[in-house]
């Protein structure tokens, strides 16, 4: 580590300019081993001398800049009582920065009679108090929101020409997402509006909003003690939600997903209801069979219309058809097709159950399996209408919901060896969600403030 540069206190952007230029010609000197070289460096070695020369520079750039806009002060006022206070001392600080290291001189000022020290550039740079400055921590956790902590790493380092290492980021990501719940995942009402409002079309029907829910199986692992040996993992659930507007295209409204109890889910739910202006929008419910989420979901939103997934139902129905014909694999896809089609209707439901009353079981599997059946449509009987569903522009299907899964929960979730810690995995949850969501920038810029360096300063 050098010396802090010393900052010249009416330096103009010309002696910027100047001081500039020398340190351009000393980082241009990390090009010259390019052209003594036996070959002739290829464009890749080339890209990587100048991505090397270029940190160098630009980290020396910020640094300077730095020192030539905050000017250094012998006395400044204490921000606690506005006495006029002496500098104590220079302190500088290494931080970085995406255009790599800066060294950044920070004077420190110290008032005895609040007995209270303070760097007033901390709080005009809004520094942050990791060395690694809100322009990285915000790459860093878009990185690895993405992939795992080892492979963000190296690919950050790759892109970025700076370091950060996987243990890094994964404290990082540990405090961002320590306290972010629904509450600031899932966007404002007036955001929720705005989306609303861009999807519709004047003079036409409101747009039909989605709301569905389902759930995903995460690899969890118990907590254990550091080098005792870790207890076997165990499949957990992960509860959640999507609303969307079933435009032509998905309009994405929000996502919340996580590994909890119902209590929870009922409750990131019925924000997400208060924060939706119903009248704007026409709304379904569309979920399986679970008998607690319709509560959860009637519950929240009263007025929407109630729809069972087609695809849950046609699962059902093939499952009596494999055992039921087993032997006939044509009369089984006919049945099938004959009871989808019955289902459209309203009531079509009603007349299903009596064929399948009266279906004569080919073996106890099949007997069992109508039996499920016959209660999954009588419990939902009211939830099925599919033909008018179609006719109003409703979806029939989950769909959304479950590529929301995926693409929430599986896609970073579920990698071969992952097993997460339950808190980490609802941590990563509600990371991913924000992002999806994009209520990422909101919530991060959140961090930043907790995160500055002038609220750590303590007395004396
Ligand atoms: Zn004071």
């Amino acid at each position: 580590m050098s010396a802090a540069p010393d900052i010249v206190p009416d330096c103009s952007f010309e002696e910027l300019r100047n001081m500039v230029h020398d340190k351009l010609d000393e980082s241009l000197e990390k090009l010259r081993p390019l052209f003594s070289r036996e070959n002739p460096p290829t464009l890749q070695d080339i890209s990587d001398a100048v991505q090397e020369m270029k940190q160098d520079f630009s980290g020396y750039l910020v640094q300077e800049t730095v020192g030539n806009v905050h000017k250094e002060k012998t006395y400044c006022r204490c921000p606690k009582c506005n006495a006029r206070v002496k500098k104590l001392r220079d302190s500088s600080r290494r931080i970085e920065t995406r255009h790599g290291s800066s060294l950044i001189s920070r004077p420190y000022y110290y008032c005895s009679s609040c007995r209270f020290g303070f760097s007033p550039v901390d709080e005009d740079l809004e520094l942050s108090k990791r060395k690694k400055q809100p322009d990285l921590q915000k790459l860093a956790l878009k990185f690895l929101a993405r992939m795992p902590f080892e492979e963000a790493s190296e690919l950050f380092l790759e892109s970025t020409g700076v370091t950060f290492s996987d243990h890094c980021m994964h404290e990082l990501f540990a405090s961002f997402a320590e306290d972010i719940g629904p509450g600031e995942v899932i966007p404002s009402a007036e955001e929720i509006r705005h989306r609303i409002e861009q999807a519709s079309t004047p003079g036409e029907r409101r747009p039909v909003l989605v709301v569905a829910t389902d759930g995903a199986h995460m690899p969890t692992r118990p907590s254990s003690e550091k080098n005792a040996k870790r207890g076997p993992g165990e499949y957990k659930e992960a509860k959640g939600f999507r609303i969307y507007l079933a435009t032509e295209r998905i309009t994405h409204l929000a996502s919340w997903h996580r590994i909890a109890g119902k209590d929870e889910i009922i409750d990131a739910l019925n924000m997400a209801a208060s924060r939706i202006p119903v009248d704007k929008a026409r709304i379904c419910l569309i979920g399986d069979g679970a008998s607690w989420l319709w509560d959860a979901m009637t519950q929240a939103f009263p007025t929407g219309r109630e729809i069972l997934d087609y695809f849950h139902v046609s699962e059902y129905m093939h499952k009596v058809a494999e055992l039921q014909y087993a032997k006939d694999p044509n009369k089984a896809m006919h049945w099938v097709e004959s009871a989808m089609a019955r289902l459209a209707f309203k009531n079509g439901a009603g007349h299903v159950i009596a064929g399948l009353k009266k279906m004569q079981p080919a073996s106890a599997e099949a007997k069992e399996q109508i039996r499920k059946t016959i209660n999954y449509l009588t419990n939902n009987k009211h939830r099925i209408h599919y033909r008018g569903d179609r006719i109003g522009g409703y979806p029939i299907g989950s769909g959304g919901v479950e590529s929301a899964n995926k693409f929430i929960c599986h896609t970073r979730l579920k990698r071969s060896g992952a097993w997460w810690l339950k808190s980490n995995g609802n941590k990563m949850l509600a990371l991913r969600c924000a992002l999806v969501n994009k209520t990422f920038d909101q919530i991060f810029s959140k961090f930043v403030t907790q995160e500055k360096a002038s609220r750590v300063l303590t007395n004396g």
